[in-house]
């Protein structure tokens, strides 16, 4: 299965799993990095990538 992709245009996102999934964990708080423009959460190995919406 393929690793799900969150896109956000916040820097800051919050995530504590999928609970349809069973992957849910305690909410935590996580700071993508400008220069990396993704993060994948250390719980449940989503990944936010970062897509401002302005342009
Ligand atoms: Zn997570």
């Amino acid at each position: 299965m393929s690793k799900e992709v969150i896109i956000t245009d916040k820097i800051v996102v919050a995530c504590n799993g999928d609970d349809l999934k069973g992957s849910n964990h305690p909410k935590v708080w996580l700071k993508i990095k400008e220069t990396e423009k993704f993060i994948d959460c250390p719980y449940c190995e989503r990944r936010f990538s970062y897509q401002p919406s302005k342009v």
